[in-house]
């Protein structure tokens, strides 16, 4: 990079990146939970995707019985502490609260959450539930992501031999490189790969399916097969300039900034992300808090198309970052490093029946942003080459085709779930789809047996 932004001091960077919702005394969290009126239709419950019992484990801490919450809490969700702390629940638990209704404030279940089971990691991790008999059986996991960990998790309490192989060193998928670090420190979501590893789940990290290991092999291997591999290769821009030092991959920038060693993760001055949704805010609001002097999100739609949360842009808003709506990127300037970009605004015609709103360029609107690093975020595909000649696998815009009920592939064997079947969703949809597809797949191989 040409102007790299200044380094920060340590204690700078750690109060840029200390946790926008710090965890809850015990005397907060029980007053807390005495503020819930325990509805008699839980709508919390309802809005949240993995239907964890919210007002039981709520009552559970007004009752000072922190590892009964725990248990109603695990029951559902295998990642709840990382959902407890990056989960929208604005728009999910806490934005169904009849609290909300009234005018009044939410009961902060993802506070509340988060309380019980730091409680619970913090102690010896007594069991929680009883293990069935080994039964022989066993299933390889391809990804430990959220939706491979719960799978894993229930398959292991359902007496199979679980093994997860995963590619990165590190497992724990977005949890542990993905999921902004003033919403999850990476420390937390290897506490919730050590609990999964602890129920008997082996994780085999290093292994590249398709490269170290051959998918066929994995198939030989095990009884049935899952597949949870995310998302993971980033949409082109496809404009001139792509190659200049200085344009990265939103999901390589978000990565070395996970690792927490702020002061290595170099930043330019004058910083531009490119899109608008959810990763573009937290590579932007990461690259402001990492110390670059002016940030700004490029997106070609309006502040309505955005697909990032409300809340996601007031944070981007308080982190001053810069919104150019209406704008396209045209070529990124430089001759080795990025010294600008030339964009182009546009004018948004009438949505289609898709909702999708038509762009016309501005004639001779073009400008150039001096900015010294580009990041882009328009997107992430599925990597799904080792796939292409698995019998019975069907890839359809991007997502592994399953059975919505069972989790199935067109391949008996082969079961399927979170980012690769969504296209991209939240972490509590992972998990959802990694434990319903266990049952998925302990249906069919009883049925086999
Ligand atoms: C930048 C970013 C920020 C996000 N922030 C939030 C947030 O704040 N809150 C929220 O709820 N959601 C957030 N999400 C979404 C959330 O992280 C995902 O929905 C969730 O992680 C999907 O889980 P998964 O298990 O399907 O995939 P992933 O978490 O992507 O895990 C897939 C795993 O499979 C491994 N893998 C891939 N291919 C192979 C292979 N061939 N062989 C072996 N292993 C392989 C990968 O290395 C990875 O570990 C964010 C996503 C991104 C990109």
């Amino acid at each position: 990079m040409k102007n790299i932004a200044n380094k920060l001091t340590n204690e700078e960077y750690e109060k840029n990146f200390a946790e926008l919702h710090p965890p809850l005394t015990k005397n907060s969290a029980v007053a807390e939970a005495n503020r819930c009126l325990y509805c008699y239709d839980s709508p919390c419950m309802k809005a949240c995707p993995t239907h964890i019992d919210i007002s039981t484990f709520i009552k559970k801490i007004a009752t000072d019985n922190l590892l009964g919450s725990a248990k109603t809490i695990f029951y559902s969700n295998w990642v709840p502490l990382t959902c407890a702390k990056a989960c929208p629940v604005e728009e999910l638990c806490e934005g169904a609260c009849v609290y909300v209704e009234k005018g009044e404030k939410p009961i902060e279940i993802g506070r509340l959450q988060g309380f019980v089971i730091e409680n619970y990691f913090n102690s010896d991790l007594p069991r929680l539930f009883t293990q069935k008999d080994k039964n022989g059986k066993s299933v390889g996991i391809i990804g430990s992501g959220p939706a491979g960990l719960a799978c894993g998790a229930e398959l292991s309490l359902l007496g199979y031999n679980v093994k997860i192989y995963e590619s990165n060193k590190v497992p724990g998928g977005l949890n542990t490189w993905g999921i902004a670090p003033y919403k999850l420190r990476q420390a937390d979501s290897l506490k919730e790969v050590d609990f999964i590893k602890s129920l008997g789940v082996e994780i085999s990290t290093g292994v590249r399916v398709g490269k170290t290991i051959s998918i066929e092999e994995i198939y030989n291997i095990h009884d049935a097969v899952f597949i949870g591999i995310g998302l993971g290769d980033a949409t082109k821009l496809r404009i001139p300039g792509e190659e200049l030092t200085g344009v990265v991959n939103a999901l390589d920038f978000i990565e070395e900034v996970k690792n927490e060693k702020w002061s290595d993760v170099n930043v330019g001055k004058r910083v531009a992300v490119i899109g608008a949704g959810n990763t573009s805010i937290d590579a932007v609001t990461e690259a402001k808090r990492l110390g670059a002097e002016q940030v700004y999100i490029i997106y070609r739609r309006g502040i309505d198309d955005m697909s990032a949360y409300d809340f996601e842009y007031e944070i981007a808003k308080s982190d001053e970052v810069i919104f150019l709506f209406e704008t396209m990127p045209k070529r990124i300037i430089g001759e080795k490093f990025v010294e600008g970009i030339e964009c182009v605004k546009v004018e948004l015609g009438e949505r289609n029946e898709k909702g999708k709103r038509e762009i016309n360029v501005v004639p001779n609107s073009e400008f150039i942003l001096p900015v010294d690093m580009v990041i882009k975020a328009v997107g992430q595909n599925i990597n799904n080459n080792f796939l292409n000649d698995v019998e019975g696998i069907k890839i359809e815009k991007g997502k592994v085709v399953v059975d919505s009920e069972t989790y199935q592939t067109g391949n008996n064997k082969i079961f399927a779930g979170g980012d690769c079947i969504n296209g991209g969703q939240e972490v509590v949809n992972a998990a959802y789809d990694g434990k319903m597809a266990a049952h998925g797949i302990d249906n069919f191989l009883l049925e086999k047996s």
